[in-house]
């Protein structure tokens, strides 16, 4: 069976094996730094924020050692067009409460930092015990606001990225790799 994305004007920026070996990397640091869970028996909350970190975060999740506990957030984001607006509206909320449990926000990309700075002040407001923030990307290029990142994947340079759960008006979040979309003229040559 043929994968239909080979068909379309996208090329690939990181490749599948190399996002497995990320996520492995990263499960692996916060299984470490967390270790005490296992005897506590109280799982770390790994909140991902919709829709862009629901495929990481179901990676992730899977390559830890410790007990984990899902939950989600929606925050509005670019919508249809591919810059930010800058603007952060909580969408839909958490299932649970946080207060005092370890909680790592799980992010797909942190481009201004906007979204994750807003996020980390509003979640600390409920007083979990530790609040930390992993993202599978960064631009820093493109930073406006500083904000700590605990566990990173990796930088990425300052393009639009598809794919591994990143869209383009909601179209290949399900790319198994993360994809530049090419612009006329691109890709052709000798
Ligand atoms: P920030 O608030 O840091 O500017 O934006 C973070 C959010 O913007 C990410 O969670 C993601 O949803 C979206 N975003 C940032 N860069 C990209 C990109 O290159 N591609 C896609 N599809 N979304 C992006």
């Amino acid at each position: 069976m043929q994968e239909y994305w080979k068909n379309e004007p996208i090329r690939c920026l990181i490749g599948r094996d190399e996002i497995c070996r990320m996520v492995r990397r990263l499960a692996g640091e916060i299984s470490a730094d967390y270790a005490n869970l296992v005897e506590t028996e109280e799982p770390l909350v790994m909140v991902g924020i919709l829709k862009g970190a629901a495929v990481f975060l179901s990676d992730l999740v899977r390559e830890m050692s410790i007990p984990t506990a899902m939950d989600f957030m929606a925050v509005s984001s670019y919508g249809a067009s591919t810059t930010s607006s800058g603007v952060v509206r909580i969408l839909h909320d958490l299932g649970s409460p946080i207060q005092d449990r370890h909680v790592i926000i799980v992010e797909d990309i942190v481009d201004t930092g906007l979204t994750l700075q807003y996020l980390k002040q509003h979640l600390a407001g409920r007083e979990p015990a530790s609040l930390h923030v992993c993202a599978l990307l960064d631009k820093p290029e493109r930073r406006e606001v500083a904000v700590d990142i605990d566990y990173l994947g990796c930088e990425v340079p300052d393009e639009f990225l598809v794919g591994y759960g990143l869209d383009l008006d909601e179209r290949y979040r399900d790319l198994p790799h993360v994809a530049v979309i090419e612009t006329a003229g691109e890709g052709e040559g000798s």
